[in-house]
Protein backbone atom coordinates (compact mmCIF):
# COMPACT_ATOMS: atom_id res chain seq x y z
CA UNK A 1 0.00 0.00 0.00
CA UNK A 2 2.87 2.37 1.23
CA UNK A 3 4.78 1.55 -2.46
CA UNK A 4 1.38 2.59 -4.09
CA UNK A 5 0.80 5.47 -2.73
CA UNK A 6 3.88 7.16 -3.21
CA UNK A 7 3.54 6.82 -6.61
CA UNK A 8 0.22 8.21 -6.69
CA UNK A 9 0.77 10.56 -4.83
CA UNK A 10 3.85 11.88 -6.64
CA UNK A 11 1.44 11.23 -10.27
CA UNK A 12 -0.57 13.93 -8.04
CA UNK A 13 1.82 16.44 -7.74
CA UNK A 14 2.88 16.13 -11.16
CA UNK A 15 -0.57 16.39 -12.62
CA UNK A 16 -1.05 19.48 -9.89
CA UNK A 17 1.70 21.34 -11.19
CA UNK A 18 0.91 20.08 -15.19
CA UNK A 19 -2.31 21.46 -14.61
CA UNK A 20 -1.40 24.86 -12.89
CA UNK A 21 0.96 25.48 -16.10
CA UNK A 22 -2.17 24.75 -18.25
CA UNK A 23 -4.55 26.93 -16.43
CA UNK A 24 -1.79 29.31 -16.17
CA UNK A 25 -1.42 29.32 -20.22
CA UNK A 26 -4.99 29.20 -20.64
CA UNK A 27 -5.60 32.30 -18.60
CA UNK A 28 -2.48 33.93 -20.41
CA UNK A 29 -4.32 33.44 -23.88
CA UNK A 30 -7.33 34.80 -22.22
CA UNK A 31 -5.37 37.18 -20.89
CA UNK A 32 -4.61 37.99 -24.23
CA UNK A 33 -8.41 36.95 -25.70
CA UNK A 34 -7.22 35.22 -28.43
CA UNK A 35 -5.15 31.93 -29.51
CA UNK A 36 -1.74 32.82 -31.15
CA UNK A 37 -2.61 33.71 -34.86
CA UNK A 38 0.35 35.22 -36.27
CA UNK A 39 4.10 34.53 -36.25
CA UNK A 40 7.36 36.79 -36.56
CA UNK A 41 8.30 37.24 -39.78
CA UNK A 42 12.06 35.17 -41.25
CA UNK A 43 13.79 38.60 -40.21
CA UNK A 44 11.56 40.56 -38.06
CA UNK A 45 13.55 42.64 -35.86
CA UNK A 46 13.62 44.28 -32.32
CA UNK A 47 10.93 47.59 -32.26
CA UNK A 48 13.11 50.53 -31.46
CA UNK A 49 10.78 52.82 -29.54
CA UNK A 50 11.85 56.09 -29.67
CA UNK A 51 8.84 58.48 -29.09
CA UNK A 52 6.11 55.69 -28.86
CA UNK A 53 4.20 57.54 -31.91
CA UNK A 54 1.04 55.25 -33.47
CA UNK A 55 0.03 55.11 -36.95
CA UNK A 56 -3.21 53.21 -38.82
CA UNK A 57 -3.17 53.93 -42.33
CA UNK A 58 -5.99 52.59 -44.42
CA UNK A 59 -6.83 49.67 -42.21
CA UNK A 60 -9.23 46.79 -43.33
CA UNK A 61 -9.62 43.92 -40.71
CA UNK A 62 -11.80 41.27 -40.95
CA UNK A 63 -12.33 37.86 -38.59
CA UNK A 64 -14.69 36.16 -41.19
CA UNK A 65 -13.39 37.58 -45.10
CA UNK A 66 -17.91 38.07 -45.55
CA UNK A 67 -17.88 40.43 -42.73
CA UNK A 68 -15.66 43.25 -43.04
CA UNK A 69 -14.62 45.15 -39.91
CA UNK A 70 -12.95 47.90 -40.26
CA UNK A 71 -13.13 49.21 -43.49
CA UNK A 72 -10.01 51.57 -44.27
CA UNK A 73 -9.27 53.46 -40.55
CA UNK A 74 -6.36 56.01 -40.60
CA UNK A 75 -5.07 57.55 -37.44
CA UNK A 76 -2.33 58.80 -35.25
CA UNK A 77 -1.77 58.85 -31.84
CA UNK A 78 1.25 61.07 -31.14
CA UNK A 79 4.30 60.50 -29.03
CA UNK A 80 2.54 60.86 -25.24
CA UNK A 81 -0.89 61.60 -26.06
CA UNK A 82 -4.03 60.32 -25.55
CA UNK A 83 -6.46 59.35 -28.45
CA UNK A 84 -10.04 57.82 -27.65
CA UNK A 85 -12.22 55.74 -29.56
CA UNK A 86 -15.89 55.34 -29.21
CA UNK A 87 -18.51 53.90 -30.84
CA UNK A 88 -21.57 51.73 -30.77
CA UNK A 89 -20.94 48.16 -29.11
CA UNK A 90 -19.44 45.91 -32.25
CA UNK A 91 -18.16 48.57 -33.97
CA UNK A 92 -14.74 47.16 -33.82
CA UNK A 93 -13.29 49.57 -31.02
CA UNK A 94 -11.28 46.47 -29.49
CA UNK A 95 -10.30 45.09 -32.88
CA UNK A 96 -8.26 48.02 -33.36
CA UNK A 97 -6.39 47.42 -29.93
CA UNK A 98 -5.95 43.70 -30.71
CA UNK A 99 -4.34 44.67 -34.22
CA UNK A 100 -2.11 47.07 -32.44
CA UNK A 101 -1.03 44.18 -30.28
CA UNK A 102 -0.78 42.10 -33.02
CA UNK A 103 -2.91 39.31 -32.11
CA UNK A 104 -3.80 39.35 -35.97
CA UNK A 105 -2.57 40.74 -38.71
CA UNK A 106 -4.33 43.65 -40.61
CA UNK A 107 -5.81 42.53 -44.62
CA UNK A 108 -4.61 45.84 -45.93
CA UNK A 109 -2.66 48.76 -44.81
CA UNK A 110 -0.53 48.90 -42.18
CA UNK A 111 -0.17 49.57 -38.30
CA UNK A 112 3.34 51.22 -37.04
CA UNK A 113 4.77 52.23 -33.91
CA UNK A 114 7.72 54.92 -34.70
CA UNK A 115 7.77 54.48 -38.24
CA UNK A 116 8.00 50.19 -38.05
CA UNK A 117 4.98 48.20 -39.07
CA UNK A 118 4.21 45.81 -36.14
CA UNK A 119 4.45 43.31 -38.77
CA UNK A 120 7.76 43.58 -38.99
CA UNK A 121 9.01 43.47 -35.41
CA UNK A 122 9.78 40.73 -33.31
CA UNK A 123 6.35 39.87 -31.00
CA UNK A 124 8.24 39.82 -28.09
CA UNK A 125 9.29 43.60 -28.24
CA UNK A 126 6.32 45.05 -29.39
CA UNK A 127 4.39 43.16 -26.50
CA UNK A 128 6.99 44.47 -24.17
CA UNK A 129 6.93 48.26 -25.37
CA UNK A 130 2.70 48.19 -24.98
CA UNK A 131 0.61 47.79 -22.00
CA UNK A 132 -3.10 46.83 -22.27
CA UNK A 133 -5.34 47.28 -19.32
CA UNK A 134 -8.16 44.94 -20.95
CA UNK A 135 -11.63 44.72 -21.04
CA UNK A 136 -12.09 41.58 -18.61
CA UNK A 137 -9.02 40.94 -16.65
CA UNK A 138 -8.39 37.66 -16.06
CA UNK A 139 -6.53 36.30 -12.93
CA UNK A 140 -4.04 33.65 -12.26
CA UNK A 141 -5.15 31.85 -9.49
CA UNK A 142 -2.53 32.68 -7.29
CA UNK A 143 -1.85 35.79 -4.78
CA UNK A 144 -2.53 39.30 -5.29
CA UNK A 145 1.17 40.42 -5.09
CA UNK A 146 1.86 37.43 -7.55
CA UNK A 147 -0.72 39.23 -10.50
CA UNK A 148 0.29 42.77 -9.90
CA UNK A 149 4.16 40.91 -10.16
CA UNK A 150 2.99 39.48 -13.17
CA UNK A 151 4.10 42.99 -14.84
CA UNK A 152 7.46 43.13 -14.30
CA UNK A 153 8.57 39.31 -12.36
CA UNK A 154 11.63 41.46 -10.91
CA UNK A 155 10.01 44.16 -9.07
CA UNK A 156 10.39 44.17 -5.44
CA UNK A 157 7.67 43.89 -2.85
CA UNK A 158 7.82 47.67 -2.40
CA UNK A 159 7.59 48.38 -6.08
CA UNK A 160 4.59 46.12 -6.01
CA UNK A 161 3.13 47.92 -3.10
CA UNK A 162 3.64 51.36 -4.71
CA UNK A 163 1.82 49.93 -8.04
CA UNK A 164 -1.05 49.15 -5.79
CA UNK A 165 -1.00 52.52 -4.52
CA UNK A 166 -1.41 54.17 -7.68
CA UNK A 167 -4.03 51.65 -8.92
CA UNK A 168 -5.89 53.00 -5.83
CA UNK A 169 -5.92 49.24 -4.55
CA UNK A 170 -3.56 48.97 -2.02
CA UNK A 171 -6.39 49.91 0.85
CA UNK A 172 -8.48 47.37 -0.54
CA UNK A 173 -5.63 44.93 0.20
CA UNK A 174 -4.16 45.64 2.91
CA UNK A 175 -7.86 45.12 4.14
CA UNK A 176 -8.02 41.39 3.44
CA UNK A 177 -6.78 39.32 5.96
CA UNK A 178 -3.63 38.02 4.22
CA UNK A 179 -3.02 41.11 2.45
CA UNK A 180 -0.74 40.66 -0.85
CA UNK A 181 -0.93 37.43 0.28
CA UNK A 182 -4.51 36.53 -0.78
CA UNK A 183 -5.03 33.87 -2.62
CA UNK A 184 -7.28 35.35 -6.22
CA UNK A 185 -9.14 33.79 -8.81
CA UNK A 186 -11.32 30.47 -9.21
CA UNK A 187 -9.40 28.93 -5.62
CA UNK A 188 -9.35 31.97 -3.99
CA UNK A 189 -10.87 35.13 -3.69
CA UNK A 190 -12.97 36.49 -5.60
CA UNK A 191 -12.68 39.94 -7.01
CA UNK A 192 -15.22 42.53 -8.40
CA UNK A 193 -14.76 43.61 -12.16
CA UNK A 194 -13.50 47.29 -10.68
CA UNK A 195 -11.46 45.51 -8.62
CA UNK A 196 -9.66 43.39 -11.48
CA UNK A 197 -9.42 46.23 -13.17
CA UNK A 198 -7.37 48.16 -10.53
CA UNK A 199 -5.18 44.96 -10.20
CA UNK A 200 -4.46 45.19 -13.94
CA UNK A 201 -3.82 48.87 -13.73
CA UNK A 202 -1.24 47.88 -10.94
CA UNK A 203 0.60 45.24 -12.93
CA UNK A 204 0.38 47.83 -15.97
CA UNK A 205 2.30 50.23 -13.77
CA UNK A 206 4.74 47.82 -12.89
CA UNK A 207 5.30 46.84 -16.71
CA UNK A 208 5.38 51.01 -16.93
CA UNK A 209 5.29 50.35 -21.20
CA UNK A 210 6.11 53.60 -23.23
CA UNK A 211 2.67 52.69 -24.87
CA UNK A 212 -0.76 51.79 -23.27
CA UNK A 213 -4.17 50.35 -24.23
CA UNK A 214 -6.86 50.73 -22.26
CA UNK A 215 -9.93 48.92 -22.82
CA UNK A 216 -12.92 49.83 -20.43
CA UNK A 217 -15.12 47.94 -18.33
CA UNK A 218 -18.44 47.48 -20.35
CA UNK A 219 -19.63 46.10 -17.19
CA UNK A 220 -21.89 49.24 -15.45
CA UNK A 221 -19.25 50.21 -12.50
CA UNK A 222 -20.70 52.47 -9.53
CA UNK A 223 -19.84 56.62 -9.57
CA UNK A 224 -17.40 55.92 -7.25
CA UNK A 225 -15.24 52.67 -8.26
CA UNK A 226 -15.44 54.68 -12.01
CA UNK A 227 -13.79 57.58 -10.28
CA UNK A 228 -11.09 56.20 -8.49
CA UNK A 229 -10.19 54.00 -11.81
CA UNK A 230 -9.91 57.36 -13.73
CA UNK A 231 -7.34 58.76 -11.36
CA UNK A 232 -5.91 55.92 -11.54
CA UNK A 233 -5.67 55.80 -15.29
CA UNK A 234 -4.89 59.47 -15.22
CA UNK A 235 -1.38 58.87 -14.00
CA UNK A 236 -0.56 55.73 -15.17
CA UNK A 237 -1.02 57.32 -18.90
CA UNK A 238 0.58 60.47 -18.70
CA UNK A 239 3.46 61.16 -20.92
CA UNK A 240 2.50 57.78 -22.49
CA UNK A 241 1.24 57.44 -25.76
CA UNK A 242 -2.18 56.11 -25.17
CA UNK A 243 -5.33 54.61 -26.89
CA UNK A 244 -8.37 54.44 -24.68
CA UNK A 245 -11.47 52.31 -26.51
CA UNK A 246 -13.83 54.23 -24.15
CA UNK A 247 -17.26 53.14 -23.35
CA UNK A 248 -18.08 55.27 -20.84
CA UNK A 249 -17.86 58.75 -22.42
CA UNK A 250 -17.38 60.75 -19.52
CA UNK A 251 -13.66 59.52 -19.43
CA UNK A 252 -13.06 60.67 -23.14
CA UNK A 253 -13.18 64.43 -22.06
CA UNK A 254 -9.69 65.18 -21.89
CA UNK A 255 -8.37 63.28 -24.82
CA UNK A 256 -5.91 65.22 -27.31
CA UNK A 257 -8.50 63.53 -30.02
CA UNK A 258 -11.98 61.29 -29.90
CA UNK A 259 -12.09 59.14 -33.10
CA UNK A 260 -16.27 58.28 -33.58
CA UNK A 261 -16.10 54.01 -35.25
CA UNK A 262 -19.37 53.39 -36.84
CA UNK A 263 -19.77 50.46 -39.27
CA UNK A 264 -16.19 49.83 -39.78
CA UNK A 265 -14.87 53.46 -40.48
CA UNK A 266 -14.39 56.83 -38.90
CA UNK A 267 -17.61 58.79 -38.59
CA UNK A 268 -16.56 61.87 -36.49
CA UNK A 269 -13.03 63.15 -35.02
CA UNK A 270 -12.06 66.02 -32.79
CA UNK A 271 -11.80 66.98 -29.22
CA UNK A 272 -14.80 67.03 -27.04
CA UNK A 273 -15.98 70.60 -27.48
CA UNK A 274 -14.92 70.01 -31.06
CA UNK A 275 -17.01 67.32 -31.31
CA UNK A 276 -20.23 68.52 -29.36
CA UNK A 277 -20.35 71.45 -31.57
CA UNK A 278 -20.87 69.51 -34.46
CA UNK A 279 -23.89 67.91 -32.90
CA UNK A 280 -23.74 64.93 -34.75
CA UNK A 281 -23.22 61.27 -33.67
CA UNK A 282 -20.78 61.97 -30.59
CA UNK A 283 -23.19 64.93 -29.56
CA UNK A 284 -26.34 62.45 -29.44
CA UNK A 285 -23.90 59.61 -27.84
CA UNK A 286 -23.09 62.24 -24.98
CA UNK A 287 -26.93 63.76 -24.47
CA UNK A 288 -27.53 60.16 -24.01
CA UNK A 289 -25.14 59.04 -21.78
CA UNK A 290 -26.04 62.16 -19.61
CA UNK A 291 -29.69 61.58 -19.39
CA UNK A 292 -28.84 58.20 -18.30
CA UNK A 293 -26.64 59.59 -15.68
CA UNK A 294 -29.32 61.86 -14.41
CA UNK A 295 -31.97 58.90 -14.28
CA UNK A 296 -30.14 56.54 -12.35
CA UNK A 297 -29.18 59.68 -9.91
CA UNK A 298 -32.49 60.56 -9.51
CA UNK A 299 -33.69 57.26 -9.21
CA UNK A 300 -31.09 56.89 -6.25
CA UNK A 301 -31.69 59.88 -4.28
CA UNK A 302 -36.02 58.77 -4.46
CA UNK A 303 -34.23 55.50 -3.40
CA UNK A 304 -32.73 56.87 -0.63
CA UNK A 305 -35.27 59.39 0.50
CA UNK A 306 -37.43 56.35 1.36
P1 LIG B 1 -16.32 46.79 -30.00
O1 LIG B 1 -15.11 46.71 -29.11
O2 LIG B 1 -16.41 48.06 -30.76
O3 LIG B 1 -17.59 46.54 -29.24
P2 LIG B 1 -15.09 44.51 -31.33
O4 LIG B 1 -13.90 45.11 -31.96
O5 LIG B 1 -14.87 43.70 -30.11
O6 LIG B 1 -16.22 45.64 -31.10
O7 LIG B 1 -15.83 43.59 -32.39
C1 LIG B 1 -16.22 44.04 -33.64
C2 LIG B 1 -17.03 42.96 -34.31
O8 LIG B 1 -16.21 41.82 -34.56
C3 LIG B 1 -18.20 42.45 -33.49
O9 LIG B 1 -19.30 42.27 -34.32
C4 LIG B 1 -17.72 41.15 -32.94
O10 LIG B 1 -18.79 40.27 -32.76
C5 LIG B 1 -16.78 40.66 -34.01
N1 LIG B 1 -15.69 39.86 -33.41
C6 LIG B 1 -14.91 40.20 -32.38
N2 LIG B 1 -13.99 39.26 -32.13
C7 LIG B 1 -14.20 38.27 -33.02
C8 LIG B 1 -13.59 37.01 -33.28
N3 LIG B 1 -12.55 36.58 -32.56
N4 LIG B 1 -14.09 36.26 -34.29
C9 LIG B 1 -15.14 36.70 -35.02
N5 LIG B 1 -15.76 37.88 -34.84
C10 LIG B 1 -15.31 38.66 -33.86
MG1 LIG C 1 -14.86 46.24 -27.05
Amino acid sequence: LIQLAIPLNFIGFVYREIRQGLTDIEQMFDLLEVEAEVEDSPDAQPLAIKAGAIAFRDVHFAYDPARPILKGVSFEVPAGKTVAVVGPSGAGKSTLSRLLYRFYDVQQGAITIDGQDVRDVTQKSLRAAIGMVPQDTVLFNDTIAYNIRYGRPDASDEEVRAAAEIAQISGFIEHLPDGFKSMVGERGLKLSGGEKQRVAIARTVLKSPPILILDEATSALDTRTEQEIQAALEIVSKNRTTLVIAHRLSTVVGADEIIVLKDGRIAERGTHAGLLRQNGLYASMWNRQREATEAEEHLKQVREAD
